[in-house]
């Protein structure tokens, strides 16, 4: 009899974001084939008599063959074997389950989805920004920023979204700031588009930069992997902060200057400027 494949997402990095059900699933799986944004933490979840492949891609290094996942997975279940196919974040937000999900419908293997936490989710409970608001925020777009750091062409039009109040997500904003600030601002977005840039959230070197879309080229970007979120929740999540900052006397470095957190050496987040 076959095996069957769960599609799993892993979260966004904090071991305690795993769901009860994918940890579950984890702990009885035969086999785990998981990619490089999933942390030996969550790995350690696994049974011992589990084999363990890494089929991750990173920009530039080597990677495992979309289809020779496929092959895995499907020649696997054949002998019999449960396998988790562990993703970061969800497995349906850019994992590549879609093209899975068809492969093993033709080769007739029982799968299932376990969701997992999307990083925007994460990123926006470090950074503090509420990605809804009612009145000023009343949708949330998530879309790659693959195209802004290639020269595969220019993003869709952002303008309008952000101006009628749409929060955006861009997942894969790419390694060179300079170029996704370009990219973003060829989109129709305004230089005092507020921007957080969050890199590694959830885990203990989550950082968090809230600035503009105009000095976002001057924020190093940070390690890997982050994400932007971009709209006016970004400005209002901060005005808060500085407002209460305000009544300590401290100084207001709206809009221009970064304002990071970093978290200290008890995992208790800090604020630090860097004016
Ligand atoms: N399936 C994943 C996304 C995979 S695409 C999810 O649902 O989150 C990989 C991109 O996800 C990265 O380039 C980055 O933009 C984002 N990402 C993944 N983990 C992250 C984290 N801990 N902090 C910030 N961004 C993260």
């Amino acid at each position: 009899m076959n095996g069957k494949v769960y599609l799993v997402g892993a979260g966004p990095g904090d071991p305690e974001l795993l769901t009860l059900k994918a940890l579950r699933i984890l702990r009885q799986a035969d086999v785990v084939l998981h990619d490089d944004l999933v942390s030996p933490q969550i790995l350690s979840h696994a049974s011992k008599k589990a084999r363990i492949y890494d089929v991750g891609k990173r920009c530039g290094q080597k990677r495992t063959r979309q289809e020779a996942i496929h092959f895995l997975m499907i020649e696997l279940a054949r002998q019999g074997l449960d396998v988790v196919r562990l993703k970061g974040g969800d497995p349906l937000v850019f994992g590549r389950a879609g093209e899975e999900i068809r492969a093993l419908r033709e080769a007739e293997i029982e799968f299932e989805v376990v969701p997992g936490v999307t990083s925007v989710l994460a990123a926006a409970a470090a950074a503090e920004i509420s990605l809804t608001l009612r009145v000023t925020a009343s949708s949330l777009l998530i879309m790659t920023g693959h195209v802004a750091n290639t020269n595969e062409g220019p993003l869709p039009d952002l303008r309008s979204l952000v101006a009628s109040g749409t929060t955006i997500a861009l997942y894969m904003p790419g390694r060179d700031a300079c170029i996704s600030a370009s990219k973003l601002a060829a989109a129709g977005l305004a230089s005092q588009t507020p921007v957080a840039l969050v890199s590694r959230a959830s885990t203990p070197a989550q950082q968090v930069i809230l600035t503009t879309l105009k000095d976002l080229p001057q924020v190093a970007m940070q390690a890997k992997p982050s994400i932007l979120i971009i709209g006016e929740v970004v400005r209002l999540s901060q005005h808060d902060r500085l407002r209460l900052e305000a009544l300590y006397g401290q100084p207001l470095p709206l809009p221009a200057p970064t304002h990071r957190k970093e978290r200290d050496e008890w995992g208790t987040l800090q604020a630090v400027n860097h004016g």
